[in-house]
């Protein structure tokens, strides 16, 4: 039986991850801080209980050695991060001592501790940063635009190094926006998706949004985390872009968000006074805030993911509207259960 270690087990990646590799037979342990954020989602999952609960902060040497130790896993994926990207730049310290020193405190750990196991670091498409709008592949220059992105390109080039000073199989993801009913709600797909599902009952009036021009490339979590597999099952330590090689706008996301409830919008106004309207009522259900845009913006991203195609014969299949209506469905019947809870 193969023994895992997912930092950041709790998160929407751990979480899938596990079930993946549970349902593959793994011994599955999950390393994460304390308390019982994210919890939730291996309830959501029926992997609650399945998955062994190792103590572990990225911040704490200690704590990486100990787990380490104890496990002596085959596979490390680390996907522990302060993921969010606005917060990055309220937080830039912790955020690099997380995202970028944490990452070299495991990569240390695993060195002395068990040399011969296989790490995956989840990198980002943040670090290519808004470098024109053609697709990026794994040859495309990084221009990091956030204190997120700029930990991230640490964390990424440390992995590269340790790979090759010490032959450490260590690769790298770099990973295109993916999302799912299970993502965050400081991240724009579920924020918005829980707003039209909530507005679409009556139980909220409006969202409040940021930039509704800034375009990403959307795939499905659910189908990134066995790509993320595949990767350390080659004969050959390297680096993947994971993506789905299209782009969409938020305010797309939004529409696609409020068509799978039955509403219509249109669009009034420019800039920080444009306001999505809900065509049956006349309503104001979509308004942009300063709130919600960050000092230095990524515009569009958009991966290629010719090489993972090709050499892990790995390619997402959920479209951008399946993935909004399946998100947004999985809040409508959030909702539901809520009611029949009450
Ligand atoms: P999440 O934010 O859902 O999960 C991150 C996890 O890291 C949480 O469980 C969090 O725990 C944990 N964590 C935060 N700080 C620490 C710490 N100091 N020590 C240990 N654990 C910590 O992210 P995702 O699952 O969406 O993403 C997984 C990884 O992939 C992240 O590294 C992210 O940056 C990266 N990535 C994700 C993309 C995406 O679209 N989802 C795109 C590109 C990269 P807690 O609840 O306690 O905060
Ligand atoms: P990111 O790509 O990892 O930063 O993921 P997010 O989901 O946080 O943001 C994706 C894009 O949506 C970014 O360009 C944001 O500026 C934009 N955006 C617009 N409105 C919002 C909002 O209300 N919240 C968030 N998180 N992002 C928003």
């Amino acid at each position: 039986m193969k023994k895992v270690l997912i930092t950041g087990n709790r998160g929407q990646d751990g979480a899938y991850l596990s079930r993946f590799l549970l349902e593959k037979g793994y011994k599955v342990y999950g390393a994460d801080r304390s308390g019982d954020s994210g919890l939730w989602r291996l309830r959501e999952l029926g992997i609650e209980g399945k998955v062994k609960e190792i103590a572990l902060d990225l911040l704490e040497p200690t704590n990486i050695m100990d787990a380490l130790e104890k496990v002596m896993p085959d596979e490390i994926y680390n996907f522990a991060a302060q993921s969010i990207v606005r917060v990055s730049f309220d937080q830039p310290v912790l955020t690099a001592e997380i995202n970028a020193l944490g990452v070299t405190r495991l990569l240390e750990a695993m060195r002395k501790v068990c040399p011969g196991a296989r790490f995956f670091q989840a990198s980002t498409a943040e670090l290519f940063g808004s470098t024109g709008s053609a697709q990026r592949n794994e040859t495309t220059s990084f221009h990091p635009r956030s204190p997120y992105a700029v930990a991230k390109l640490y964390a990424h080039w440390i992995t590269v190094n340790y790979r090759q000073a010490y032959g450490l199989y260590a690769v790298c993801a770099i990973l295109f926006n993916h999302e799912s009913p299970l993502r965050g709600e400081e991240f724009v797909t579920r924020k918005i998706a829980a707003a039209a599902a909530r507005i679409s009952r009556g139980l909220q009036q409006k969202a409040t949004v940021g930039n509704l021009d800034a375009s990403r490339d959307w795939g499905y979590a659910g189908e990134y985390v066995e790509g993320m597999w595949r990767m350390l099952q080659q004969p050959k330590a390297d680096d993947y872009i994971l993506a789905t090689g299209k782009t969409h706008t938020v305010r797309e996301f939004i529409e696609a968000a409020f068509a799978a409830t039955g509403i219509r919008l249109v669009w009034k106004g420019k800039g920080l006074g444009e306001r999505g309207l809900n065509v049956a009522t006349g309503k104001t259900v979509v308004e942009v805030s300063k709130e919600f845009y960050r000092p230095a913006e990524v515009d569009r991203l958009m991966g290629n993911s010719s090489k993972a195609r090709t050499k892990l014969g790995w390619k997402p299949k959920t479209k951008f509207r399946e993935l909004v209506t399946l998100m947004v469905n999985a809040e409508l019947s959030r909702l539901d259960k809520k009611k029949v809870n009450l």
